[in-house]
């Protein structure tokens, strides 16, 4: 850890000096500089700050956060942050440790502190951007916030909110259409970890079990849950097992097969993709991981794509 620590300031130091000596980047015209952790974090603000705003993500596409190690060019990034926009909980937990580093005074808002929370086990569940209406939340806190920093482009953050929070309503009823089309017993769902709660909570399905049974895909499942789940996979007639972006899919390929299942479609969980994938944006991977998840509870009858509108 002092290592990291360590290596982390002398970035930090390095980042400093070499924006002393001029920074020229083609963002140096926005009002205001954020440095969000996910993908996900930042999409909701370039939708919110559009042009006035320069977003630097810290997590690349398709990578875990769980597993993520800053960098020490995170803590340079983040010295020269007006803002600070983080998920919250176990997601970047590793955030607090670069905000030290760097020696920021850059504001920090963390949108799990603005969002409606789940608890499993006592723990907080920290997926809860995949209900679209705590991401309307998070929209709204977005919006306070760049307003607070850049007064003058307060009316064009709320315009440009007001936008995208009727596209998340509409995203919200229309999965909501497919999902309800769907009969009850057969949404029923086994995913890489316990991603989906939110998910499933909002829009009535079953979460039967995760070939890793945590919060945290840094979380290990022993040979007798992993022989446990692949038993209720078959009791309870699971048809498919839905291996997440970003985390190796070994495991849920071999809990499939031992309970005579299928593997469905990689579902955008705690990552976006890149430009030109299915979840290059938050708005594009809700709507493809619905479309993956009715094509698998319903055997392919089912693609949601009227629901869709796609
Ligand atoms: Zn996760």
């Amino acid at each position: 850890m002092r290592t990291i620590i360590s290596f982390i300031l002398a970035g930090a130091a390095l980042g400093l000096l070499l924006s002393a000596c001029g920074d020229s980047g083609d963002d140096s015209g926005a009002a205001v500089h954020v440095t969000a952790t996910t993908p996900q974090v930042a999409d909701f603000v370039r939708e919110v700050g559009g042009d006035r705003v320069a977003v630097d993500q810290i997590l690349s596409p398709s990578s875990d956060p769980h597993e993520y190690e800053p960098r020490p060019s995170d803590a340079a990034t983040l010295a020269d942050a007006d803002l600070v926009v983080s998920s919250g909980g176990d997601l970047d937990s590793w955030l607090g440790q670069v905000v030290d580093a760097s020696g920021t005074d850059a504001t920090e808002l963390t949108l799990i502190d603005h969002v409606e929370t789940r608890t499993v086990d006592g723990e907080t569940d920290p997926h809860w951007w995949l209900d679209p209406r705590n991401t309307e939340l998070a929209v709204g806190a977005i919006a306070d916030a760049l307003a607070e920093a850049d007064p003058d482009g307060a009316a064009g953050y709320r315009r440009r909110a007001d936008a995208y929070l009727k596209e998340l309503r509409d995203l919200d009823s229309s999965i909501a259409a497919c999902m309800s089309a769907i009969p009850a017993p057969e949404r029923k769902l086994v995913t890489s970890h316990d991603a989906l709660g939110y998910y499933a909570d909002r829009y009535g399905i079953e979460v039967i079990g995760a070939a890793i049974p945590s919060l945290s895909t840094q979380g290990q499942a022993s040979a007798g849950e992993t022989a446990d789940l692949v038993d209720t996979i078959k009791r309870t007639g699971v048809s498919t097992v839905f291996p997440e972006e970003g985390t190796s899919a070994k495991l849920e390929r071999a809990i499939a097969d031992e309970a005579g299942a299928k593997v469905g479609g990689e579902l955008w969980t705690d990552t976006l993709g890149p430009d030109g994938s299915d979840g290059a944006t938050y708005v594009e991977a809700m709507r493809s991981n619905t479309a993956k998840l009715a094509d698998g509870f319903t055997d392919g009858r089912d693609d949601c794509a009227e629901a869709l509108g796609g």
